[in-house]
C-alpha cells in the first residue's frame, strides 16, 4: 500500500516570525502516525535550518529546488551537497513556477532529479500542463514528457513522489475536479506501468496539487490514485492540519 502524502509548499512567503508561528501549529496538532500519513513541509531556503531544529521530528522538510550537479562557482544557487550537509531529506524539482517563469526544460529537471537521487535526497517531481495545453486536448502528452525526461535518468523510483500540479489550478481556486484529478492520475499511473515497469507502477505515490483547502480536500483524497497532496497557499494555514487528516 502507498502511505498517503502531504507536502506543504510554503514557496517564496512569509518571515522568521511567520515560520515559527506556523512551526507552532503544526507542532501543536494531532495528526495520524506517520505511517499513515507522511508530512514534509517545505520552507524557502534561509528559513530550513530554523525549521528544522523546530519541527517535530515525525514531520519531514524538503527544498523547493537544488542546483542540478556538484556544487561550484555557480553564484546564487544552493547544491545538493549542503542540502545532504544539512540532513534536509528532501527536495522538490520541476515545480510550474520555476519550469514556467526560469525557463527550466523538462531535460533540465530530469538531470536535477538525477543527481538529488544519486546523493541520497529524497524527490518530489512535479509535472502538469497549462490551462492552453490541456484545453487542446495535449494534457497527457505534456505530463508523459515531463515524465519521460525523469525516467530516462532515473532507473530507481523509490525515492520519487510525483506530483501532478495542473497549472491552471495552481493558486486560481480552481481546483481540479475529483474527477479530473483520478483521470490524470490513472493515466500516469499507466504510463509508468508501461515505461518503468508495474511494481514502480503499483508503488509510486502520485499526488495532487493546484488549489487544494482544507474543504476540497476529502473527496479527492477519496479517490483510488489520488496519494496525497502538495499544498501551497493552504499549507500556510492551520486548515493544513484538515488537509494532512483527509484520508483518514
Ligand atoms: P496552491 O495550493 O496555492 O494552489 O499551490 C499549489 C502548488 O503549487 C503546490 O506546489
Amino acid at each position: 500500500a502507498r502511505t498517503f502524502f502531504v507536502g506543504g509548499n510554503w514557496k517564496c512567503n512569509g518571515t522568521s516570525d511567520d515560520v515559527k508561528k506556523i512551526v507552532g501549529v503544526l507542532n501543536g496538532a494531532e495528526v495520524p502516525p506517520e505511517d499513515v500519513v507522511e508530512v514534509v513541509v517545505s520552507p524557502p531556503y534561509v528559513f530550513l535550518p530554523l525549521v528544522k531544529s523546530l519541527l517535530r521530528s515525525d514531520f519531514g522538510v524538503a527544498a523547493q529546488n537544488c542546483w542540478v550537479r556538484k556544487g561550484g562557482a555557480f553564484t546564487g544557487e544552493i547544491s545538493v551537497e549542503m542540502l545532504v550537509n544539512l540532513n534536509i531529506p528532501w527536495v522538490i524539482l520541476g515545480h510550474s513556477e520555476r519550469r514556467l517563469l526560469l525557463n527550466e526544460s523538462n531535460e533540465f529537471v530530469g538531470d536535477k532529479v538525477a543527481y538529488a537521487l544519486s546523493q541520497g535526497l529524497k524527490v518530489i517531481a512535479c509535472v502538469g500542463e497549462t490551462l492552453e495545453q490541456r484545453e487542446s486536448g495535449s494534457t497527457m502528452a505534456v505530463v508523459a514528457a515531463q515524465t519521460k525526461a525523469i525516467a530516462e535518468r532515473v532507473l530507481n523510483w523509490d525515492n520519487i513522489v510525483l506530483a501532478y500540479e495542473p497549472v491552471w489550478a495552481i493558486g486560481t481556486g480552481k481546483v481540479a475536479t475529483p474527477a479530473q484529478a483520478q483521470e490524470v492520475h490513472t493515466e500516469l499511473r499507466k504510463w509508468l506501468h508501461e515505461n518503468t515497469g508495474p511494481e514502480v507502477a503499483a508503488s509510486v505515490r502520485i499526488i495532487y496539487g493546484g488549489s487544494v483547502n482544507g474543504k476540497n480536500c476529502k473527496e479527492l483524497a477519496a479517490q483510488p490514485d489520488v496519494d496525497g497532496f502538495l499544498v501551497g497557499g493552504a499549507s500556510l494555514k492551520p486548515e493544513f492540519i484538515d488537509i494532512i487528516a483527509s484520508s483518514t
